[in-house]
């Protein structure tokens, strides 16, 4: 081995490969960095989910509410739910939207609701919309995850289950 070769391997990180693993729960999310740890831990800490298969998207299920205007974004996020939810065994199917989103509130003149109103609209059509079109029976759970700000920051996010 060069020199060269051996301080690339000194410095190199390892991290766990959990191989085998199949999803338990596949979840919808939004990319805000802000709410990242909350989401993860929320799924394993608080739902007792060990392998998730999360699909990261900005505004979560909001091309949900916008099905008319860009059905193309509708047809990847379903396409993405399905292929992850058929490499699991009778995995669960979590949606989230959270408070203070951006991607929600660059979209929101294509809504004729209030922000608010619209996410858990697009959150309950979304929980039928999946529980239809996947052929087994799919257990869906629904949530918002809301910022309390009176608390410690280390502590803000809780989440609110709709369904
Ligand atoms: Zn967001």
């Amino acid at each position: 081995m060069t020199e060269v070769a051996e301080k690339v391997d000194e410095k190199r990180k390892y991290y766990p490969f959990h191989d085998g693993a199949k999803p338990d729960a596949v979840v919808v999310h939004c990319s805000d960095p802000r709410f990242q740890e909350a989401f993860g831990r929320f799924v394993k800490e608080e739902l007792g989910i060990e392998h998730s298969a999360p699909i990261v998207v900005p505004g979560s299920v909001s091309s949900v509410g916008l099905e008319l205007v860009m059905p193309k974004h509708l047809k990847t996020l379903k396409d993405n739910v399905e292929m992850m939810l058929s490499m699991g065994k009778e995995p669960r199917l979590i949606l989230i939207n959270h408070e203070e989103c951006k991607a929600y509130a660059k979209l929101s003149g294509f809504f004729k609701k209030a922000v608010h109103l619209q996410q858990a609209d697009d959150l309950l059509r979304a929980a039928m919309l999946f529980k239809k079109f996947v052929t087994i029976p799919l257990h869906v759970s629904v949530y918002m995850a809301r910022i309390d700000r009176t608390r410690p920051a280390a502590e803000q996010i809780y989440f609110d289950k709709l369904v």
